[in-house]
């Protein structure tokens, strides 16, 4: 007997596949976007205006500790059923450590909040805290906010560490895609002799520790001038998104989806079809007769470990009950990525009871 959740994605398509899949549709969104509100250099309209104009269908604007009203944006920008601007913002913790010359950063995002989420200590700084908790702290005012927490950027500034999530709750959004320029998403060897691994790994480290956790790709963007575009340090938006499924356009349909796990994360490969039971995942890569970009895709278990691999534009993987979780890596002929949320281990009981 396999004992496989995919927790909400299951949910949603073993029991009722048929229903829902004829009823919904992809939504394309980012959810770390800055603007003069903060560190950006364009107001919250240039923002909505480029999201909207490139084929986006939802964007948060989440500047440091500043909620920016999505309802004028989206009596202006909004279209039904093709764009909506839904409120966040992001927690900018920092962590004295006395082991280090800075502070190590611990931000987060809180997606759908309706009110401002401010960090622990003294202008954001936490003196007598550990990371972890931090952490904890943040995500529970996150949640009494009303939002969904988010961890960012691990990796930006050498900062967070494996033992300083092992007790963030399931179904917290990590952040393994962000575009910014400067967060060291494929980790590295540092001066000091500590390895740090790949943001990816780290998620893969989570979920082999038994967390549901959702990985998530963003823009982190800053720069929308025109200009900006000849400065490859500057953070432009559209590298990285998230790519929703729910029946309409609304901020609860689209927040639904993304607490139940219901997305997967792109950086250019994009899927036409995702189909999952606690059986098996099935999946399909959107590509026109002419794209002649060659797709090898890798399924992941337990410790990061990859299962087996396939290319081609299809691929399917019968679930034996034995690897932990199951998650899909595609990769491009180009580099580009799309990431599937993990099918995990035990609790089938409670997907055939959320059905
Ligand atoms: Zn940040
Ligand atoms: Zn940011």
């Amino acid at each position: 007997m396999l004992a496989y959740r995919a927790v909400a994605v299951l949910a949603l398509f073993t029991v009722s596949a048929t229903l829902d899949a004829q009823r919904s549709r992809w939504f394309r969104g980012n959810t770390h976007t800055h603007t003069l509100q903060s560190d950006g250099d364009s107001p919250p309209d240039s923002a909505a205006r480029w999201y909207r104009d490139h084929g986006y269908n939802f964007l948060l604007i989440t500047d440091h500790e500043r909620l920016t009203d999505p309802a004028p944006l989206n009596a202006q920008y909004g279209r039904a059923g093709a764009f909506l601007l839904i409120a966040g913002q992001e927690v900018t913790q920092r962590v004295a450590d006395s082991t280090r010359k800075e502070n190590r950063q611990a931000h987060m995002n809180a997606l759908g909040i309706h009110k401002v989420v401010m960090p622990q200590g003294t202008n954001g700084v936490a003196k007598d805290i550990t990371m972890a908790e931090g952490y904890r702290r943040n995500i529970a005012a996150i949640r009494a906010a009303g939002g969904i927490p988010q961890i960012n950027h691990p990796n930006w500034r050498w900062s967070v560490r494996l033992s300083d999530l092992l007790a963030i709750p399931d179904s917290t959004l990590i952040e393994i895609a962000n575009a910014h320029t400067g967060v060291n998403n494929l980790g590295a060897a540092n001066a000091d002799g500590r390895v740090v691994p790949s943001t990816e790994a780290l998620w893969d480290s989570l979920l082999s520790r038994g967390k549901v956790l959702f990985a998530v790709g963003d823009d982190d963007s800053h720069s929308f001038r025109p200009g900006d575009a000849d400065d490859y340090n500057l953070t432009r938006p559209g590298r990285s998104w998230i790519m929703v499924r729910a029946n309409t356009l609304t901020a609860s349909a689209i927040l639904g989806a993304i607490r139940r796990g219901d997305f997967y994360v792109s950086t250019g490969v994009m899927l036409s079809d995702l189909t999952v039971s606690s059986r098996s995942i099935r999946l399909a890569i959107e590509a026109t007769g002419s794209d002649d970009r060659q797709f090898t895709i890798e399924w992941v278990g337990r410790g990061g470990r990859v299962l087996s691999t396939a290319t081609g534009r299809e691929a399917s993987y019968q679930i034996r009950g034995d690897e932990g979780y199951v998650r899909a890596r595609i990769t491009d002929s180009n580099g580009k990525h799309a990431w599937t949320q993990p099918v995990v281990e035990g609790q089938r009981s409670r997907v055939k009871g959320q059905g």
